[in-house]
């Protein structure tokens, strides 16, 4: 059976001697000293190995069930679900007008992380419901806040989001889901979505679907897209539940992974709807819920990869075979752990590397969506959406491979059930897919979010590693050497990149897309850079001022010239691959892609 340890002294490591939020001027974060997050992190850690985590098993091997419309969660989620909720945990950064206790987005992001690596199934269902939460608060009416919100909060309801139909998921421009207006001012929703998390399920009391839908005058493609609520039960005046609406869920996927969360097919037949926003604005509506879904999924991915590296390091300190080269370590013993030899220190180094990196880039991020959303800072709100294609892509392919490494170190029993390996890494997987495949959000970061504004979030993020050097340069020779000069060198092949597409991205547009894949990877491996090299700093700082936990400093800076040394050198493969252009991947006629077959 896998185990799961809540990683809080590195969380409050990031907190308070990384990003320093105490100091940060975002309201609410003056609160956020130590003796508050540890309370917290901690409180929420214990929910995570000892209620969430024995479940990730339970859900993986029973999955849910359909049983006329009916869809049964695994044993034990509903109790755990009712843990959470009585806790509060659903609703720690939502608005305190509807209940919610007004938290900063980086405390609820923290213990995402836990509950996600603890049973990424399960928390899909809160998370869901905060992204149906989010979209609301930002786009809905008075009423229709008053309405849901509350219930949402407490996660008495559900919520979900209702994209994706059998013939289009990428391309939502196609949608054929149809709103048509009755008389009293709602609509009557028709058609089917598929793969709909937390569709339907026996959690909640209702469930609260958002739907993209079409109106009879939409315009073509995705400027005619609305946003609609689709209770499942329609709810009264005085805020009980009334009818059920005419929906229903007409099937379960059967999936590689997250088997405890139910992935529906979703059928509307004429259901009462409410348009939220303005008709055929649904997608800005919709984006709202998705680039919050977007830096969870990020999360996801590298949540997964922190379980399962806890549990690669745990079979690497007990599995005895081989002798250390240099010595014997054990000599009372058959042989030595294999945590003595150098490949499997390797792979072990790679996991912890990208993990803690991962985690300072993501409390980052949703540090800056703090900045953005509570002090109106809108370098931050830029800086921000720039980010969100690199941390869900770039974390979730990385995340997805630390799954991948951390089966390996188990040798034969990574590959079986037993060890609970393999089902990180089927659950990591769904990861690069879902919110927009990895490859689309390279074309969102390269398309569209690098000349946004005219460039001014990309330049911006160029001026802060270029102040971020010199400010932090020439005060210790080994830091400059180790951390500054590689984050230099990363940054100039990410300058390097950008160039490239101006000269050659608008004179062939293949040119810069065969590349925005790379270029995603290039921007993520910048980004950990800095993050290490911030890391670094401030372990060094505690260590000068006479830390009494010098193994876990140490242990900083060692992972970081890991990073630095072995990692952070990709960026210069990156670019030679986004300086080939798009020759080699355009020149094939689709029917030569087969040519050697027969
Ligand atoms: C387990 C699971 C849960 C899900 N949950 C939800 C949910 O809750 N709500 C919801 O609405 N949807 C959900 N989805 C759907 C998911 O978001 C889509 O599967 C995903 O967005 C991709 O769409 P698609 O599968 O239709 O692939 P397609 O759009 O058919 O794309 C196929 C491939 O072509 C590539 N591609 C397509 N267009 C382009 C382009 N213009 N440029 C470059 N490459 C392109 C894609 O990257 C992909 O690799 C879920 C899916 C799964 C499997």
């Amino acid at each position: 059976m896998p185990t799961y340890t809540p990683p809080t002294k590195d969380m409050q490591f990031i907190l308070h001697d990384v990003l320093e939020v105490s100091a940060m001027q975002v309201p609410g974060y003056d609160e956020l000293d130590r003796d508050f997050t540890a309370a917290v992190l901690d409180e929420a850690g214990k929910i995570a190995s000892d209620v969430l985590a024995p479940l990730n098993v339970v859900g993986d091997r029973q999955g849910c069930t359909l049983e006329n419309g009916v869809v049964r969660t695994p044993d034990g989620f509903k109790d755990a679900f009712d843990t959470l909720r009585e806790g509060g945990w659903t609703a720690l950064d939502c608005d305190p007008e509807y209940g919610g206790q007004g938290l900063p987005y980086l405390i609820s992001t923290s213990v995402g992380e836990m509950f996600s690596s603890a049973n990424m199934a399960f928390n899909m269902y809160p998370g869901l419901t905060h992204g149906a939460y989010n979209t609301i608060h930002a786009h809905g009416s008075e009423a229709q806040k008053r309405t849901y919100l509350p219930k949402m909060v407490t996660c008495e309801w559900g919520g979900t989001m209702n994209l994706t139909e059998p013939h289009c998921g990428t391309d939502l421009g196609l949608i054929r889901t149809k709103a048509e207006p009755a008389e009293d001012g709602t609509y009557r929703i028709s058609g089917q979505k598929i793969w709909i998390s937390a569709g339907e399920h026996d959690m909640c009391e209702n469930i609260i679907h958002l739907v993209l839908a079409k109106l009879p005058d939409a315009p073509e493609g995705t400027k005619g897209i609305s946003l609609f609520i689709v209770p499942k039960f329609l709810v009264n005046e005085d805020g009980s539940l009334g009818a059920r609406n005419a929906l229903s869920c007409g099937g379960l996927e059967q999936k590689m992974g997250i088997h405890g969360n139910a992935t529906c097919v979703m059928n509307y037949d004429g259901a009462t709807g409410f348009l939220v926003g303005e008709p055929h604005k649904g997608m800005r509506a919709m984006f709202t819920m998705m680039n919050e879904a977007r830096l969870g999924v990020g999360l996801q991915g590298y949540a997964q990869g922190e379980v399962a590296y806890q549990n690669a390091l745990g079979f690497a300190l007990d599995r005895l075979q081989g002798r250390d080269v240099t010595g014997t370590q054990a000599p009372d013993k058959p042989a030595d752990p294999i945590i003595v030899h150098p490949d499997v220190r390797r792979n072990l180094m790679d996991q912890k590397a990208f993990v803690e990196g991962a985690r300072a880039f993501t409390f980052w991020g949703a540090s800056l969506l703090d900045a953005g959303h509570r002090a109106g800072d809108a370098q931050a709100e830029q800086m921000v959406s720039l980010m969100t294609p690199v941390i869900k892509g770039f974390l979730t392919d990385k995340g997805f491979e630390t799954t991948v490494l951390a089966q390996q170190t188990l040798g034969g029993s990574g590959f079986t059930r037993e060890w609970g390996l393999e089902q990180f890494v089927r659950d990591a997987r769904i990861t690069m897919i879902y919110e927009g495949t990895n490859g689309i959000q390279a074309l969102d970061l390269v398309g569209r979010k690098l000349a946004q504004n005219g460039g001014k979030a990309i330049m911006a993020f160029f001026e802060m590693i270029k102040g971020y050097i010199k400010e932090n340069s020439g005060h210790d020779p080994a830091f400059d050497a180790q951390f500054l000069e590689p984050l230099k060198a990363a940054s100039k092949d990410l300058q390097a990149a950008g160039v490239y597409f101006m000269q050659n991205g608008m004179k062939n547009p293949n040119n810069a897309l065969s590349g925005s894949y790379d270029f995603m990877h290039l921007f993520g491996h910048v980004c950990l850079g800095l993050m290490w090299a911030r890391m670094a700093r401030a372990a060094r700082q505690a260590l000068d001022s006479g830390t009494t936990d010098t193994a876990f400093h140490e242990a900083k800076i060692a992972t970081g010239r890991h990073y630095m040394t072995r990692h952070l050198p990709m960026t210069a493969t990156h670019l030679a691959r986004i300086e080939a252009g798009g020759d080699t991947v355009m020149t094939l006629a689709p029917e030569q892609f087969a040519s050697a077959a027969g």
